[in-house]
């Protein structure tokens, strides 16, 4: 449901509000509102790392090009394998890979052979050097039991002349980067990178290296913010720290949405006297969504400011992170132009008891480990509060735990999302 009165009291204590929205519905609203990137850039394969194909890649050339060798031995004739008895063959030359053989062979003849070379006219059978006998320099003994067209590459088996290799939308991986080489591909077209300013809000953040009066703290955001971005490959612009004043708001605000694609405030989006993000949102642009039923992570707006699309997450430091796994990542893929915004999850075991009240999607921190077996399984990191941020540094999963679920038991499953693909 999207909200119109966003002047409604929000209760940050309840865990059931009939406003808020599910996660899911939440991120699915939130792509359907996002205009991906439409702008390219040619870049050379290795600029391409992590960058999105902006137009499909087609391969004009088989690969490999040419049947040949998938071992060292000899090609022959499947036809003339030996049936029962061993047989006796003159080696007539050698191929090897870059070096092709160019006479024919013919029966009760073979080819010495390396990997990789083509295979010579004649034959479509490579016999291992370790399954033959040598006679003389020029002479081998195979045995019987070999199968035609064994350890034979052949022409086109990896990729086919005038296939689709790699999708527009394709988000661009080390092993993209040799499949593109080996079909002669030196350059590639990508959608540029998003720009994406964010800013902290609250008179009481001071900057590290500034001194703390009586209720500062220090403006961590900015920097676990930074982190996350900076592991998605975009444009990041910090724009420090803004007081909570309207007019520092709409300065920050105004320079923010002219410059980024998106945006990304942290704090000033509760109900408190000096949480000014949304009002300010509203006046220079849209929100769309205000109430997500998620814990920890309420409040959290979304909306446009001009051309850009705006995320106000909470100032609570966990929250900041939880909500960005949640939304700003699939967001950020999705205005990169990545066909797939999903996030991965899996399903483990979980050997803590959670608590938990039915009502809300709750994100807590998981630690996600190999027991004895060989198995994933997750443990919780203790403390749960959405301003312990060290149980986020202590995680490497969330455990996301469903609107109907009210509590876990150790030994139950849970769906867990990993920070990364390294425990
Ligand atoms: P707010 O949403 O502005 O009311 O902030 C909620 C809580 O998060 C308050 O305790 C803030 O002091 C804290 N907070 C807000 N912004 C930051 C920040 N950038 N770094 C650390 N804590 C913050
Ligand atoms: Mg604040």
């Amino acid at each position: 449901m999207l909200n119109d009165n966003i002047k409604t009291q929000a209760s940050c204590a309840d865990d059931f509000d009939s406003e808020a929205i599910t996660v899911e519905t939440a991120r699915q609203k939130i792509l359907a509102k996002i205009t991906p990137i439409t702008a390219t850039e040619t870049l050379t394969l290795h600029q391409s790392l992590n960058r999105v194909l902006a137009q499909d890649v087609i391969s004009t050339t088989n690969v490999p090009g040419h049947t040949n060798s998938a071992m060292d031995g000899y090609a022959l004739s499947g036809d003339d394998l030996p049936d029962v008895t061993p047989r006796q063959y003159s080696v007539i030359g050698t191929a090897f890979a870059g070096r092709p053989f160019k006479d024919p062979c013919h029966a009760g003849q073979c080819v010495r052979i390396m990997t990789g070379a083509a295979m010579p006219a004649g034959t479509d059978t490579v016999v291992m050097q370790e399954h033959s006998e040598t006679v003389s320099d020029t002479q081998i003994r195979i045995s019987a039991g070999h199968i035609t067209g064994q350890n034979v590459r052949q022409a086109g088996e990896d990729i086919s002349k005038d296939s689709v290799v790699l999708t527009k939308g394709h988000y661009i991986q080390a092993a993209d980067l040799g499949v593109i080489a080996s079909i002669g591909i030196g350059e590639i077209n990508a959608y540029r990178l998003p720009r994406i300013a964010f800013f902290s809000t609250g008179d009481e953040l001071r900057s590290v290296g500034d001194t703390l009066g009586t209720g500062d703290i220090y403006d961590s955001n900015r920097y676990s913010l930074h982190g996350m971005l900076s592991q998605l490959n975009v444009e990041i612009i910090d724009l420090g720290i803004v007081k909570d004043k309207l007019e520092d708001m709409r300065q920050a605000f105004k320079a923010a949405s002219s410059n980024a694609d998106l945006v990304i405030t942290t704090g000033g989006v509760s109900v408190g006297e000096a949480d000014y993000v949304k009002d300010v949102v509203e006046e220079m642009g849209k929100i769309y969504i205000w109430k997500i039923a998620m814990k920890p992570g309420r409040p959290i707006t979304f909306g446009q400011l001009g051309n850009a699309t705006f995320f106000g997450l909470p100032g609570n430091p966990v929250s900041v992170m939880t909500t960005f796994y949640q939304f700003v990542i699939p967001a950020i893929q999705r205005l990169s132009g990545q066909a797939d915004c999903t996030p991965l999850t899996i399903n483990v075991i979980c050997n803590s008891d959670l608590r938990k009240r039915a009502g809300r999607f709750e994100c807590q921190r998981g630690i996600l480990s190999l027991n004895e077996a060989g198995q994933l399984t997750v443990c919780a990191t203790g403390k749960q509060g959405s301003g312990i941020l060290t149980s986020m540094s202590r995680a490497n999963c969330l455990i996301l735990l469903d609107e109907v679920c009210d509590g876990i038991e150790a030994g139950d499953s849970v769906t867990v999302q990993p920070f990364s693909t390294y425990l």
